[in-house]
């Protein structure tokens, strides 16, 4: 799709736009010129935080959270409770349960969930870190907190049984979550409850 009368810079700025999760075609042409006509006071900022991102911000090489430090800032903290990993299926989800400051523990970061119909396959994920986290003695419980989508449960029972025979407590957040729900849409309240009452898996 052609806007004609723009040169090749801005068709290449619309196209990287459009590939954005919740921008079409459309709605990245409406950014993009608002983006030119904000040049100073938010094209040229957003260029600069986004090339310092790029540089600097990098996966934890144990959890998967992104940070500007590897161990993240949330593996190295000394006060959280190194017993207790909470997986989470991305980054945004851990953001959510920061947010409402729900848990104390450490997380895993899988990276996604199981999908035959998307062609994501366990060696997609990060099973393997996982297991190996959970086979270190200090480790006490793995809650699994995974959407409440069919892939999220599919995934949580699959994990399940990869984490069955290690001396851990395989446990999931109680079910205030409605069916489809994504964690980075509840309340804080909300999560917190579903943290409180977890329930073995
Ligand atoms: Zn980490």
């Amino acid at each position: 799709m052609s806007t004609h009368s723009a040169g090749p810079e801005i068709e290449r700025l619309i196209a990287l736009l459009a590939k954005l999760p919740g921008l079409g075609p459309r709605s990245a042409r409406r950014a993009a010129l608002h983006l030119l006509k904000k040049r100073d006071a938010l094209m040229s900022p957003l260029a600069e935080a986004l090339a310092d991102a790029a540089d600097k911000i990098t996966a934890c090489s144990t959890c998967g959270n992104m940070d500007v430090t590897d161990p993240c800032a949330i593996c190295a903290a000394p006060g959280r409770d190194p017993s207790v990993i909470c997986v989470v299926e991305t980054v945004g989800d851990i953001w959510a349960l920061e947010r409402a400051a729900a848990f104390k523990g450490r997380y895993h970061v899988l990276g996604g969930v199981l999908s035959p119909l998307d062609g994501v396959r366990p060696d997609d994920l990060n099973i393997g870190g996982l297991l190996e986290r959970a086979g270190n003695p200090v480790v006490k419980e793995i809650v699994l907190a995974l959407n409440a989508t069919v892939d999220g449960q599919t995934t949580a029972h699959y994990l399940s049984d990869r984490l069955e025979g290690l001396s851990v407590d395989i446990t999931s957040l109680a079910r205030g979550v409605p069916v489809g729900g994504e964690l980075d849409y509840l309340d804080d309240g909300t999560l917190t409850a579903a943290f409180k009452s977890r329930r073995p898996a």
